[in-house]
């Protein structure tokens, strides 16, 4: 096969390819406007590709029956009903898992909102998951039948019983990583609010003191989002106030603006935060040179409309839906479709090197 010009290592194609994957996943689709300067504001914390980094670390990081702690869901317009939560997160998680899982017999315990916890668990299924307790799911991934198992437990909304939990969970679990997508984050009064500067302290799982708990034991985290108001955008955070909407001044009592505090070892800003997480993927797929670790377009389509059982509201527009950020299923398939376009082109181009 014709080798591009440049490309001459192993190291060379993971390059090439994740600046394509970063490019992908930050293509602005839903008109947020923030895409692109989130990006470069990431970007300029690391010379390489964030998916490239990323995807590295999480590798480097999580030994085979290990646990990676996946934390999502957004409780979206709570002040109606806390029931209400979004479609953008739950299946980035669910597709970050099973490529974790299948790359690394990692076994994935996903922590949400306790009214939440059964439409994760439809979501995590319809990625393949069976969903048991944390012990069982860690007894199947060293069973001699194959058994592939995740867990999906409830994360409190209360910061002393939060902050208890990420005690616990730290200490009784053997835990590899720490990811966040799509998750609110508290600004420097601790305060959680949505993109448009609004407070919904109230209605988030507090999951920045798992973070910073699991940044003291040296366990590697990594946050995950798409607006500038979540989890691991406090790595960017001095960039953000001087641009971002509301990152000053938000349209709540506490004055301090959105911008969150907590940072997390890396930061993958996406268009879309899903997407974020299918970009990480991609290049994990690719960095173990096996296709099967990133999930397939129909598998995408699975897994979203998996969020129509579970109830999930695209965000955008509002309707229960397997959509995310107000763009059609169809789309987010063709964005899995192009992102597996460019792993393969990867893994063949390996073959010819080696
Ligand atoms: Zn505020």
């Amino acid at each position: 096969m014709f080798l591009p010009k440049g490309i001459e290592t192993d190291s060379d194609i993971f390059r090439e390819i994740a600046e394509n994957i970063d490019r992908l996943i930050t293509v602005d689709l839903p008109f947020r406007a923030v895409s692109a300067k989130l990006y470069q504001n990431a970007r300029s914390k690391s010379e390489r590709p964030v998916t490239l980094n990323t995807a590295e670390r999480l590798l480097g990081s999580l030994s085979p029956a290990q646990i990676v702690l996946i934390a999502t869901g957004w409780p979206d317009r709570p002040h109606i009903n806390p029931e209400i939560a979004e479609t953008d997160g739950p299946p980035g998680a669910a597709s970050l898992g099973m490529s974790l899982h299948r790359a690394q017999n990692a076994v994935p315990v996903f922590l949400i909102e306790s009214q939440l916890v059964e439409p994760m668990s439809f979501v995590a299924s319809a990625a393949g998951f069976k969903i048991l307790s944390p012990e069982e799911a860690l007894a199947a991934a060293s069973s001699r039948a194959p058994l592939h198992a995740a867990s999906v437990l409830a994360f409190p909304i209360d910061p002393l019983n939060a902050k208890k939990a990420s005690k616990h969970l730290l200490d009784t679990l053997p835990v590899g990583a720490v990811v966040s997508i799509e998750k609110g984050g508290m600004n420097k009064k601790g305060i959680i609010h949505t993109s448009r500067g609004d407070d919904t302290t109230e209605h988030m799982a507090k999951v920045d003191f798992l973070i910073r708990k699991a940044s003291e034991r040296g366990v590697l985290t990594i946050g995950i989002g798409d607006g500038g108001n979540e989890i691991g955008m406090g790595v960017i955070a001095e960039e953000l106030r001087t641009w971002l909407p509301y990152g000053i001044k938000c349209r709540c009592d506490c004055g301090a603006g959105i911008v969150p505090v907590t940072k997390t070892d890396l930061l993958v800003t996406a268009a879309v935060s899903n997407w974020g997480a299918y970009g990480v993927a991609a290049m994990i797929a690719l960095l173990t040179g096996r296709q099967d670790v990133f999930h397939s377009p129909e598998m995408e389509r699975r897994i979203l409309e998996s969020c129509i059982r579970a109830g999930f509201i695209d965000g955008g527009s509002g309707y229960v839906s397997g959509g995310a950020d107000a763009l059609d299923i169809s789309i987010h398939m063709s964005l899995v479709n192009l992102l597996g376009e460019l792993v393969n082109k990867g893994i063949d181009l390996r073959k010819t090197i080696t």
